[in-house]
This record gives structure tokens, C-alpha cells and sequence, in this order.
């Protein structure tokens, strides 16, 4: 691996090996390396939601996390004394192609992620820990720490994926800041008896505190309770999961095998910036929030989703660094919000007394009005997550009514066809590594523009023009015209890659 170009992947957690999959796909030289001797048996985040799950399609791995998990297309909030619905949100009419949750243990999507890592030459390095990091002009000298020795290694970059407890991020001299209301959670994988539906996804508001119920595999389920400080004790006990379950799910699941007990504890905060230099801070080591609409997974999985593609255009295509500020600009936000909105859905499930009562006022008018309804389905699912002011999201010419805008998630087009002619959608053009450009028109020198950068795709359409889809699914360039001036401005001003890669 050359020292100037290759990354260094720091945590082999969901985010890490997400980032490292999409590096090796996008020809980076990669190592991933991990603290622990082996993955983490612990099941955590338990839910993959519609967005993320688009990108781990194009990535190659939805059937294998398919087979593993199971689908969830209803999310209920209900009162937690008495049982009824307060709000229910139908998830299958959700605008994407994989309209539910996946309800999938941790240590599953992990498992599958490291083999589909191991099938692109990435094998995560075991027991190997990042302990100093010093940067400079052209690349980073690391420390890595491991039961024989400590070897000392350069790289062109470091993506610190490396969790809530951060060493990266600790040693580019950063710190989480947010409102530090430290919250506890009891969260317990066990096995019910309920008559709930098992293809729903359930919070509880109480005002003891808020209550999750997540169906996995068969007659597995995850229950997270916020509860006070448990002081020094590690774990709830079976007895506890089970009386919190009956006091606060209504009386309506009852527990009677444990798998895996725990207590958690949670800020809401985010470090100020995501990228320090050759360093990028990704997922938890960038962000930490409540579990209430499991969206920390998610969240970060979609990061290095972002930061992927960017890194590969700097570090194998020698894009200007500046691109990777982009990341910056257009993750930062998406994180900020994610801990205001799962902050304030923890406190509102909480509510008691007059505060209750509006709450469940205004779950009553969401429950009942479907457009509202439908928008809280989509922001749950992150299908609302776009970046239509972010520098890279460029038009160019006249927006027609009724298409796709730059900065929103590629929809599928109408007469999207392999070469065949057999229908065929963004998402699976994607699992081509790079960039798809979609031509309708005269598509003579885009190819050679384009480069090895990405695949040129024919459209049948009325209208001339192009749109570029990013390796992530959302649209960059969307333009008018198909002259190739265009696309070759938009590669060499807004993504910075030298005209010598894309020239003709
Ligand atoms: C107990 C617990 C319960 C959770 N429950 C939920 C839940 O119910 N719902 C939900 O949405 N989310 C939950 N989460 C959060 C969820 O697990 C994270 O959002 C998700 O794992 C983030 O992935 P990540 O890859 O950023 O970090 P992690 O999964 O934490 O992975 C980081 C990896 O980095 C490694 N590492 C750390 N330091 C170093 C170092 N110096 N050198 C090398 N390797 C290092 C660690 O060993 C670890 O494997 C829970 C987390 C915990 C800890």
C-alpha cells in the first residue's frame, strides 16, 4: 500500500466496515483494523432502515442481511398504561424501493458486512489498536498497538470509525459537545409471548419513561426501557426487563428467555467537525444520540457512505482535498438533526401531565391525517435526508417540472433499461463501483469525459439532458444538455478531480 494514497480505517463496527468495503469497491488500498480479538457478540442496534438499506443493496449485501433479519413495514407509538395507539405510521408506502425496516441483530449486519469486507480484499485486522496519531502535509503517521508490538505506519488518511469512545477522536484534539443530559437506558434482547403483531415496531410513551419494542428473528425481540441512573450495576436483571416490560408495554408482551441484558448510557452530542485535516470522523465517533427511533446505526452507515466516494476521488483520482470539506457540509447537519429529533422524541415519550396530554393530542392529528403520517414514515425511514444546498448539487439549465432536483436521492426513472432491454433501477446500476450518468440524448463524449470514474447509462425520454449520479444515490449534476463542456466543468470546478483523469 502506498503510503500516500492508501486509508487507514479505524473501528471494524457497521461504520468501518462500510467505509472499508466502499474503498476497496472504489479501487482505495484499505486496512481496517479493530481493538477487539473478535466482533462483538453485544446485538445493539437492531433496526436497518429504507435509505441505508438502498445503499447496502448497491454494496451487494441485502439478501444476505434479508435472510438474517426480519421486515417490519409498522411503527406504532401507543400508550404504555392503557395500550392504545396513539399514532401508527405504515411504512409501505414509503417512496423507496424497500418500503419496511429490517429488524436485524447487530452482530448479524456486522457479520455480513465483514464478509462482504473479506470479498473485496479487506480483512479486518484483529486486536490491533490505534494509539497516536500524528499528521502532516502528506499524510498521517500512526501507532498501532497490538499484543506483540507497537508498529509505527503512514497512511494518505485515517477514517476514525472507532465509536462513542473515540481514540481518534480524542487524539485530533476534539471533543463532543451537546446538551450532555446524560440518559440511561435498560435494553435486553429476549424472547416474548405477545399477541402484538410481530411486523410492527413499537415505542411506549410512559411517564416512568419511553419503552421500545423491536421484533427480530422468530420470537426474539429487543425491549429498551429509559430508566434512572443504575449507579454502578452493569446490567439490568431478567426480573427487572421483565417488570418494566409489564408495568410499561401495557401488560401486552411478556417475557420469558433473555439473550443479552445491559445498561446504556447515552449523551445527546456531536463533535464540530467531522474532518480534521487527513482524519475523518464518522458515526458514533461523530455523533451520539438516544436509540429512540434507531437512527445511530443508520445514521453513520450513511456517513461513510458520503465520505467514501470523496476519499476514493482524492486519494486514488487526486481530487483537491477540498472536496472532502463537502463531507463536512453535508453530514454535519444531517447528524445535528438527527440529536435534536431523537432527543426531543425521548423526552416527548416521557411527558406526563399537561404535557402528556398535547402530546398525545398531536399524536392523534399524525395517526389520523395520512399526509403527516406519510412524512413521519419517510423521515423515520431517513427518505427526507438530501443535500439540495450543498456546493456539489449543481443544475445546470432550466429545472423541468416533475423531475428529480441535484442534492435529492435518485429516483428511478421511467425507461431505465440494461442494454437488454429489461427494466432496470438506479440502486442496481450502482453496485457498478463509481459514478451512473444518466444521458437522454446524444451521449457521444460523456464516456470519454467520465472516464473511469463511472458508467455512462442510455435513457429513453422526450427530453434531452443528463443527470450524474453520486456513488451514494444522490444526484450531483442534473442538466439540461449533454454537452459534454457541462460534465467535464462539473468534474473539474465542483468535484475537483484534474482534467487529466477525465480527459478525452
Ligand atoms: C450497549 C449498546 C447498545 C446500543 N443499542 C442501540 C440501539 O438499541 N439502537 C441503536 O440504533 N443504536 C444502539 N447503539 C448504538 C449503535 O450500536 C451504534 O450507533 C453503532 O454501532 C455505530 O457504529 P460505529 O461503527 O460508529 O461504532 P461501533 O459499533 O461502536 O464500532 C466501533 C469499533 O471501533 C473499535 N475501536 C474503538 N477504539 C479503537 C481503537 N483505538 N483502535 C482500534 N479499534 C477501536 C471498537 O472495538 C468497535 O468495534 C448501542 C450501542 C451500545 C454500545
Amino acid at each position: 500500500m502506498s503510503a500516500t494514497n492508501g486509508v487507514l480505517v479505524v473501528g471494524a463496527g457497521p461504520v468501518g466496515l462500510v467505509a472499508a468495503s466502499q474503498l476497496a469497491r472504489l479501487g482505495v488500498p484499505v486496512r481496517l483494523i479493530d481493538v477487539l480479538e473478535a466482533p462483538t457478540d453485544e446485538s445493539r442496534a437492531v433496526v436497518i432502515h429504507a435509505r441505508s438499506l438502498e445503499m447496502l443493496a448497491a454494496l451487494g449485501v441485502r439478501p444476505q442481511l434479508e435472510a438474517r433479519g426480519r421486515r417490519v413495514d409498522r411503527f406504532e407509538i401507543a400508550d404504555g398504561r392503557t395500550g392504545a395507539t396513539r399514532a401508527a405510521v405504515d411504512l409501505t408506502g414509503i417512496p423507496s424501493r424497500h418500503p419496511s425496516m429490517l429488524d436485524i441483530a447487530q452482530p448479524d449486519t456486522e457479520a455480513v458486512l465483514a464478509e462482504r469486507a473479506a470479498e473485496l480484499g479487506v480483512v479486518v485486522e484483529r486486536g490491533v489498536e490505534l494509539t497516536a496519531l500524528a499528521q502532516d502535509a502528506d499524510g498521517v503517521e500512526v501507532t498501532l498497538r497490538t499484543a506483540a508490538e507497537d508498529e509505527t505506519a503512514r497512511f494518505g488518511w485515517v477514517v476514525g470509525a472507532d465509536g462513542a469512545h473515540s481514540t481518534t477522536r480524542h487524539l485530533v484534539g476534539t471533543h463532543l459537545e451537546g446538551g450532555f443530559h446524560g440518559q440511561h437506558f435498560a435494553m435486553a434482547d429476549v424472547e416474548v409471548e405477545t399477541s402484538l403483531a410481530p411486523t410492527t415496531g413499537r415505542m411506549f410513551t410512559h411517564p416512568d419513561g419511553v419503552a421500545m419494542l423491536f421484533p427480530l428473528r422468530e420470537t426474539r425481540a429487543r425491549v429498551i426501557f429509559l430508566v434512572d441512573d443504575p449507579g454502578d450495576a452493569a446490567a439490568p436483571t431478567l426480573e427487572q426487563i421483565e417488570a418494566l416490560t409489564e408495568e410499561r408495554m401495557a401488560g401486552r408482551v411478556r417475557v420469558t428467555g433473555s439473550h443479552w441484558l445491559t445498561y446504556f448510557e447515552i449523551h445527546h452530542a456531536q463533535v464540530p467537525q467531522y474532518r480534521h485535516g487527513r482524519v475523518l470522523l464518522a458515526g458514533d465517533a461523530a455523533h451520539v444520540h438516544s436509540p429512540a427511533g434507531a437512527q445511530g446505526m443508520n445514521t453513520g452507515i450513511q456517513d461513510a457512505a458520503n465520505l467514501a466516494w470523496k476519499l476514493a476521488l482524492v486519494a486514488r483520482h487526486g481530487a483537491d482535498p477540498g472536496l472532502l470539506d463537502s463531507y463536512q457540509e453535508e453530514r454535519h447537519p444531517v447528524g445535528a438533526e438527527v440529536v435534536r429529533v431523537t432527543t426531543t422524541l425521548t423526552d416527548v415519550g416521557t411527558a406526563s401531565g399537561p404535557l402528556a396530554a398535547l402530546r398525545d393530542a398531536a399524536m392523534f392529528v399524525v395517526g389520523h391525517v395520512p399526509a403527516l403520517g406519510e412524512a413521519a414514515a419517510e423521515r423515520l425511514a431517513e427518505l427526507t435526508v438530501g443535500y439540495p444546498h450543498s456546493s456539489l448539487s449543481v443544475r445546470h439549465g432550466a429545472h423541468r417540472h416533475g423531475t428529480a432536483k441535484a442534492g435529492e436521492h435518485a429516483p428511478d426513472p421511467e425507461g431505465l433499461r440494461r442494454a437488454d432491454g429489461t427494466p432496470v433501477a438506479v440502486e442496481e446500476l450502482l453496485e457498478r463501483p463509481g459514478f451512473v450518468l444518466l444521458v437522454h440524448g446524444d451521449d457521444g463524449a460523456l464516456g470519454d469525459v467520465l472516464g473511469d470514474l463511472g458508467t455512462v447509462v442510455p435513457l429513453d425520454a422526450d427530453d434531452e439532458g443528463m443527470a450524474l449520479v453520486r456513488p451514494d444515490g444522490y444526484l450531483g449534476l442534473v442538466a439540461d444538455t449533454t454537452d459534454p463542456d457541462v460534465l467535464r466543468r462539473y468534474l473539474a470546478d465542483v468535484l475537483r478531480v484534474p482534467a487529466a483523469v477525465t480527459a478525452i
